[in-house]
């Protein structure tokens, strides 16, 4: 869980070379806070963030 994708804020391994969750290549290990998203239909968090798949995602990334 080192890298955060740009576009969907999904946390990923460094060794990822594209997002698994939406195939984007921008990466970033720039990025802070981590939420768990564990029900994304019933999560206020994942509504915020137009997260639809369980997982762990960076609140910020840069
Ligand atoms: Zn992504």
């Amino acid at each position: 869980m080192d890298v955060a994708c740009r576009e969907c804020h999904s946390l990923h391994e460094a060794s990822v070379q594209t997002c698994p969750v939406c195939g984007s290549s921008s990466l970033s290990d720039d990025w802070a806070g981590c939420v768990i998203v564990a029900h994304p239909n019933q999560s206020d968090v994942a509504g915020t963030m137009n997260v639809t798949q369980l997982g762990t995602y960076a609140l910020k990334v840069r």
